[in-house]
């Protein structure tokens, strides 16, 4: 048996890095899969046909995780796709880093809205599928920089601490309801989005953490399924960090 088998997974932000790799992990565990994207069109067709072709149930849909009316249209859209929603993953995110002195409002709220309104519009917009099924697992990827803070990224590192609060306080209210919120903090994972750092910061980065190597986006994934499914049925509220020992 399959640990996601039949469990229907929501992934914000699957065209590429960590939510691709999220998506085929999910996939290859039995789930059927919907799936976001905001501007890679082509790359969301070819996952749902890569996966597809392996015999997998999976859909794509375009819509900004950062809009509360997208969210709320996208959770029907994929309810009335594949009857209900088991497992949300808040993971659409991007960076716009800079010094305070220099970070623009327009980049403050660009992260915010992205990163931490997201988590609330879709969590608001599952609630109805998951409190009928009186069943949910809620998994939003935040940082190890949101629990250590970082110098030129205080707009992100407001977004990712925001979303463990918002964790916290999910799996309190709806813990009675057997609706599980739980956070992972990934650490140096390897994506287009770290693609844009100098290779010598890169260099030094891996060989400062204890496994020496940066994360790869299915070391994330394999963690998503496990609270995904029955097995982290006790696991509520909690921050678990995917990071080789970087933060400890
Ligand atoms: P990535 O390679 O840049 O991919 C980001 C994904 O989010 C893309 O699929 C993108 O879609 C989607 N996205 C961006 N804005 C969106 C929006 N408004 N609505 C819907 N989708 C949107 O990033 P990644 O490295 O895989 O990161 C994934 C998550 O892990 C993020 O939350 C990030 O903060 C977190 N994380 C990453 C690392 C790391 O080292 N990589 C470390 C800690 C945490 P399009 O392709 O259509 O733009």
């Amino acid at each position: 048996m399959k640990l996601l088998q039949d469990k229907v997974v929501l992934i914000t932000g699957a065209s590429r890095g960590i939510g691709k790799s999220i998506a085929e992990v999910c996939v290859a565990q039995g789930a059927k899969v919907a799936f976001t994207y905001l501007s890679s069109e082509e790359k969301a067709k070819a996952l749902e046909a890569e996966l597809a072709k392996n015999g997998g149930e999976v859909k794509g849909f375009k819509s900004d995780a950062a809009k509360f009316d997208d969210a709320q249209k996208l959770v029907d859209d994929v309810v009335a796709a594949f009857g209900t929603i088991d497992v949300l993953v808040n993971n659409a995110g991007i960076t716009r880093d800079n010094l305070l002195m220099r970070m623009t409002e327009e980049q403050w709220d660009e992260v915010i809205n992205t990163n931490l309104k997201s988590a609330f519009n879709l969590t608001k917009a599952v609630q109805r599928p998951m409190l009928k099924a009186k069943a949910g697992s809620i998994i939003n990827i935040s940082s190890v920089v949101g629990v250590s803070g970082n110098a030129g990224q205080a707009n992100y590192a407001a977004s990712k601490a925001g979303l463990i609060g918002f964790t916290k306080s999910v799996a309190q209210e709806l813990g009675s309801r057997n609706i599980r919120a739980n956070a992972i903090a990934p650490g140096f994972i390897e994506t287009e989005m770290t693609d844009v750092l100098d290779p010598k910061v890169v260099e030094q980065w891996r060989s400062s953490i204890p496994l020496k190597r940066g994360g790869k986006p299915e070391d994330v994934a394999n963690l998503v399924v496990f609270l995904g499914s029955d097995m982290s049925a006790y696991v509520t509220g909690q921050t678990i960090n995917v990071c080789g020992g970087m933060l400890m």
